[in-house]
């Protein structure tokens, strides 16, 4: 594969998952982005959730295995970092608003294989001691983990330089070069930056890259809102989600959480939404003292009406693929073995021929 080369544009946890996976096969893979740095776009402003216990398997049956899946690979590939590309120590603690809908929970999340198991208002105080109402049950998975995506990102990147590859930043492509049905490499306004294969993995850029070859691409993206900020809470490893709140702790003070977009573009509605937040948080915490919004940013979340996660060739195209879809960070590794895959098996009939 050493002289076959692989032009990924996008350095979000996806474009850079696939970039590590291409470089460790062997592949010359350049990483474009168009931002200054690697890091991605809404992958700055995801929550970084690798885990199970928040949906529900009997409502969701074909994504729930996706999710299992990408959990296993991220344990195998932090493995391949020797434990050091996230803190896989984290855990995660949901309930609902009743006990009898924790109980759901648990059961549902048994029967479908995981390891949830309950956990009740004593043990909780004990690992939450800021609570201000524990709920009698709670829903305890040791295996959700959650993280920042761009520092992982970072480490891949890495790796991709260590192993040969480059990265090229500030540089916004603006379309395929093609002949007939033969994908040439990209176009930077008037350069052609020429490659074997090409893959988009740009997010909520993918949908008008692709829609000269792709006019129904189906494609389209889906707002939901971060916010940092700072409280005088003791620092917590455990996700919580609670029929209020999706939080984690970012350390020294800080915590990150997601809730749902603003529903309309107005300013006063995201002001809205952080006051909100800032309550629940006090309503959810004793002594959280004076707690203080950093930051509120709405992310666009790639996504597509296709439960599988985007990851095949665009129509017309046996070399150019695209890549990415919601939930991304979790599904990034299948996304990248299975752009991999696909490279490898035309790169090997190529070397047949
Ligand atoms: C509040 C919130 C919470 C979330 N929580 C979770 C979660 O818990 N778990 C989970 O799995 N997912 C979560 N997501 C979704 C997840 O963040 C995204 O699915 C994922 O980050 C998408 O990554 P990406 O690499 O495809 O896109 P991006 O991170 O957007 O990366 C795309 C990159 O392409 C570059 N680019 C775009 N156009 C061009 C161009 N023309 N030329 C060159 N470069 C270009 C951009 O600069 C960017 O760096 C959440 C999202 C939000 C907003």
């Amino acid at each position: 594969m050493q002289n076959l080369s692989v032009n990924v544009i996008g350095a979000g946890i996806t474009g850079a998952m696939i970039a590590y996976k291409l470089v460790r096969q062997g592949f010359k893979v350049t990483l474009f982005d168009a931002n200054h740095c690697v890091g991605g776009d809404v992958s700055r402003t995801s929550f970084g959730w690798i885990g199970h216990i928040a949906n529900d398997p009997i409502k969701h049956p074909d994504l729930f295995p996706l999710l299992t899946d990408g959990m296993q690979r991220y344990k195998a590939l932090n493995a391949e970092f020797d434990g050091t590309l996230f803190d896989a120590e984290g855990g995660a603690i949901v309930w609902r608003a009743t006990p009898e809908e924790t109980q759901a929970v648990i059961d549902r999340q048994r029967q479908a294989g995981t390891r949830t198991r309950a956990m009740s208002k004593q043990e909780l105080q004990q690992h939450l001691p800021a609570l201000a109402n524990p709920p009698e049950l709670a829903a305890h998975s040791e295996e959700d983990v959650s993280w920042y995506p761009p520092k992982v990102i970072e480490k891949l990147v890495d790796v991709l330089i260590r192993l040969g590859g480059d990265v090229v930043l500030n540089s916004s492509m603006s379309a395929l070069d093609v002949t007939d049905h033969h994908c040439n490499g990209i176009r930077m306004n008037d350069e052609v930056f020429a490659s074997d294969f090409t893959v988009l993995a740009t997010g909520g850029g993918n949908g008008s890259l692709i829609a000269p070859y792709e006019p129904k691409h189906g494609l389209y993206t889906s707002p939901s809102t971060y916010i940092e900020l700072s409280a005088e809470l003791p620092d917590f490893t455990p996700v919580l989600q609670t029929p209020d709140i999706e939080m984690r702790s970012l350390g020294l003070g800080n915590f990150a959480l997601a809730e749902n977009p603003p529903e309309t573009d107005d300013p006063a509605e995201l002001e809205r939404i952080g006051a909100q937040i800032v309550q629940a948080v006090k309503d959810t915490f004793t002594n959280a003292g004076q707690v203080e919004l950093l930051s509120i940013h709405v992310g666009q979340r790639p996504a597509s009406h296709l439960i599988e996660p985007l990851a095949r060739p665009i129509n017309g195209f046996s070399n150019a693929f695209v890549a990415g879809s919601h939930p991304g960070v979790i599904l990034a590794p299948l996304i990248a073995e299975k752009i991999c895959t696909q490279i490898t098996e035309q790169a090997l009939s190529r070397a047949v021929v």
